[in-house]
């Protein structure tokens, strides 16, 4: 294991935004050794009076959309304004390939070499749940480092929207024109949770296509309840290659903090955010103690046996572990 420096050496090291040490500190609250998450726990300890500071959006849209192309461009137009970006991953195929579709080295070639900029992927061979504790201990840790955006990217193609979606201030969906949105694998849900959609790839032949589709999203949406932010969600083209439309929804993330800083939806929605990371927090960590139990350890194999050989109902054998292992707790 590689060494470990002291808390107080993590904290100060991210405070003065140094980024090797950010780095290392993520891997600190990544990890899953028991000493690791005591020195977790003392760092963001230190590092929270610093924290919350940031501008915090949620991106999504399915493979091939354009994320990582947008975030790049997105993101360069960002720093180019004197802000710091932080760009964390959640990445829900990271689990089962061991490979991820957002993990890739070459994916925002550009930003990765910006000083102003800092990316990191999301830790693979951990539960959704998992991650997004991680992600949201990460972006904890950025702020503290003094980054002023943070992006949070997902693929659209599960629950990781909704996750993403409740720890940032600003949720944006990407989309193709004419691709359908059966076949984009966008559920109304997830039109619904987005502050803003951009068409992307409003380029060349595509424009007309791109302009239409606005049009269509648009009076979709108008079908759904406003949202509690009481921000209407606007529908935009844009283009990450030809870099079009991106100054426009840069415009329109800055109206929509001013809109629900001014009508307290900004902090009321970070402290519902916060209860429910609470509550995420304590299944975590009792599904965690629960796994690493001794008890169940010793006990887990017979009680699947009597489950598959039709001996036992999954909700009793699930019972008597549980019961095994509160009764571990006990002594
Ligand atoms: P991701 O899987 O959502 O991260 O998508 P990528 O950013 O990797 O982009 C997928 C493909 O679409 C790549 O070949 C990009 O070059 C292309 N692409 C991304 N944005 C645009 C755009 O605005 N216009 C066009 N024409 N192609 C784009």
């Amino acid at each position: 294991m590689r060494q470990r420096l002291s808390p107080d050496e993590y904290s100060n090291g991210i405070l003065t935004g140094d980024r090797i040490i950010l780095s290392r500190a993520i891997t600190i609250i990544e990890s899953q050794l028991r000493e690791d998450r005591e020195l977790s726990r003392i760092i963001l300890n230190n590092i929270l009076p610093e924290t919350g500071k940031s501008l915090r959006i949620g991106i999504t849209g399915v493979p091939g959309v354009g994320k990582s192309t947008f975030i790049e461009t997105l993101g360069t137009y960002i720093t180019g304004k004197g802000k710091k970006l932080a760009v964390l991953t959640i990445d829900p195929s990271s689990k089962k390939t061991g490979g991820s579709i957002l993990g890739d080295k070459t994916r925002m070639e550009k930003l990765s070499h910006n000083p102003k900029a800092f990316i990191r992927p999301s830790a693979s061979n951990l539960s959704l749940g998992g991650v997004a504790q991680n992600t949201r201990e990460a972006m904890l840790l950025c702020e503290a480092a003094g980054f002023d955006v943070i992006i949070i990217e997902t693929v659209g193609v599960g629950q990781s929207e909704t996750i993403v979606k409740g720890m940032t201030d600003f949720f944006l969906l990407l989309m193709l024109a004419g691709a359908g949105d059966e076949l984009q694998g966008i559920k109304k849900g997830i039109m619904e949770m987005a502050d803003t959609i951009a068409i992307n790839k409003a380029d060349g032949t595509n424009k007309a296509m791109a302009d239409r589709a606005v049009q269509e999203y648009s009076n979709a949406l108008h079908l759904f309840s406003k949202p509690e932010s009481g921000f209407t969600p606007k529908v935009v083209p844009c283009s990450a290659i030809a870099n079009t439309g991106i100054d426009v929804i840069w415009r329109i993330i800055l109206s929509h903090r001013e809109h629900s800083l001014g009508n307290g939806f900004f902090h009321k929605n970070r402290q519902s955010q916060n209860i429910e990371w609470m509550y995420d927090s304590i299944k975590q960590t009792l599904q965690n103690r629960f796994f690493e139990s001794d008890a169940v350890a010793r006990n887990i194999a017979e009680v699947e046996k009597s489950v598959s050989d039709g001996k036992e109902l999954p909700l009793h054998a699930a019972e008597r572990l549980l019961n095994i292992f509160l009764h571990e707790e006990e002594e």
